[in-house]
């Protein structure tokens, strides 16, 4: 092989390397532009006026609601609360707020409710219960937040650079997946990635509202849950 042949083989390979890093530095840069992949979604200013489990539609149930507390004398686990005067025309109504105390889908108030708002229901309906549906912030899950930062230092550490470290000492990652373990309807509204990370997906549309899910969340990452109940009726 001439001198010359070897420079121009050299210079390939320095060009092929060079594409190899432009085409992985362009990859992680879009997982980091792409990352959080869901953010800011979170529409509830005021209380969310999500009904107890069973409830008819809302124009229905505020004709018929007879604002008699037994809904609330039901339920053991303190999830029912009722709008004062402030609230206008839902005021002595029921609602749930699982910033508070989330439902448990026992069905007391619904067995226990004299006019039928709440439509009579057991354990075994909970699917038919559509209190309010869910939304999950990436950015904000242990679970997610844990496998993007080993995604990215893998892709650096193939690019030949220094894997980052964690930023911030305070900021908690780590494989969770406890809402999955609490929630009625596993399987369905939440599922787990395949791999170490416990990490949920949520399917909104298989979601009954209960707020199990929220009220794990808020423990697990020590303030504003990733995971949040989103009111199908609106706030007030
Ligand atoms: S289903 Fe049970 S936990 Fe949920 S609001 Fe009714 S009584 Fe309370
Ligand atoms: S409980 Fe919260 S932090 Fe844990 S996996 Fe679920 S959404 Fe992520
Ligand atoms: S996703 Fe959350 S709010 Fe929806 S059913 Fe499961 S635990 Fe309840």
């Amino acid at each position: 092989m001439t001198r010359r042949d070897m420079i121009k083989r050299t210079a390939g390979s320095a060009m092929i390397a060079g594409a190899a890093m432009a085409t992985g530095q362009a990859l992680l840069d879009a997982q980091r532009t792409g990352y959080p992949v869901r953010q800011g979604a979170y529409p509830s200013e005021g209380t969310r006026l999500i009904r107890p489990p069973g409830a008819v539609p809302e124009d229905e149930f505020l004709a018929g609601c007879i604002r008699c507390y037994r809904c609330q004398d039901a339920c053991e686990p303190g999830a029912i609360h009722f709008f004062t005067e402030s609230a206008g025309k839902h005021y002595h109504t029921p609602f749930i707020d699982p910033s508070v105390s989330p439902c448990t889908l026992c069905m007391k108030c619904t067995q226990t409710c004299p006019t039928h708002v709440l439509e009579p229901l057991q354990w075994e309906d909970r699917a038919k219960v559509d209190m309010a549906t869910v939304t999950l912030r990436e950015d904000m899950c242990l679970s997610h937040k844990a496998k993007a930062l080993r995604n990215e230092q893998a892709m650096l550490m193939r690019l030949g650079e220094e894997p980052t470290e964690a930023t911030g000492t305070d900021e908690r990652r780590g494989p969770c997946g406890e809402c999955f373990t609490v929630c009625p309807m596993r399987r369905r509204a939440i599922k787990l990635e395949p791999g170490a990370y416990l990490a949920p997906l949520v399917f909104e549309d298989q979601c009954v509202g209960c707020g199990l899910c929220e009220d794990i969340c808020r423990v697990m990452v020590r303030g504003e849950p990733a995971i949040r109940v989103v009111p199908k009726r609106g706030t007030i």
